[in-house]
């Protein structure tokens, strides 16, 4: 079996050590990293190698993180260059909002701009026909039902989640908690970070 180091398994892979490193620790596939030094340690070592074969599997982990397919099938509802910037585990809220896309009335030109994951939940952007009230009205009916159902399912897996307060707050399962660590004072009392009274039409809704 042929094996490569992480600098040139990163390199090929076309991104940076250090995203290639925090990938095969959220993907909990460390004790797939081989390193002939055992006091090495995984996130500094300079000697650990892979298996050449798994770069496949990097492959395609890469594209389902970018939406690769996502993006194909439901290319009539995007913009030109949508930003997804959410990780995979939404990615049943992203073909929900492009399903919802398609069956709106095509005189509000409805299309999908961007999904951005913002302290925990997903936020939305779209180009429409925004002088029509009941475009505005069924688009921000939208946003908040994603909103809210992205605060029940894990970012990383799509298992179910919950919002986990921390200085980079997510929606995490119990496996994938440790992502959000440290996790602050207050943690598992909230389970929405908006819902401190704010009304609907207050959300931001970029
Ligand atoms: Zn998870």
């Amino acid at each position: 079996m042929a094996f490569i180091d992480l600098p040139t398994a990163a390199d090929r892979l076309g991104i940076s050590l250090t995203y290639f490193r925090d990938l095969i620790d959220r993907t909990d596939r460390k004790e797939t990293v081989l390193d002939p030094d055992p006091t090495a340690d995984f996130w500094s070592s300079s000697t650990a190698v892979i298996p050449e074969r798994d770069l496949r599997t990097y492959e395609h982990m890469l594209a389902r993180r970018r939406f690769v397919r996502f993006l194909e099938k439901y290319a009539d509802v995007l913009v030109e260059g949508c930003e997804l910037t959410v990780r995979p585990g939404w990615k049943s809220l992203l073909e929900r909002v492009a399903d919802r896309l398609r069956w709106m009335p095509p005189a509000w030109n409805a299309r999908f701009r961007k999904a951005r994951e913002k302290s925990g939940y997903m936020s939305l952007g779209f180009e429409y026909d925004s002088e029509r009230e009941d475009a505005r009205n069924e688009i921000a009916r939208l946003r908040e039902e994603i909103r809210l159902s992205s605060l029940s399912l894990c970012e990383e897996c799509g298992r179910n989640g919950r919002f986990r307060y921390s200085d980079r707050s997510l929606t995490l399962c119990d496996r994938h908690a440790r992502l959000a660590e440290p996790l602050r004072a207050g943690d598992g009392l909230m389970s929405d970070p908006l819902s401190d009274g704010a009304a609907i039409s207050e959300l931001p809704s970029d």
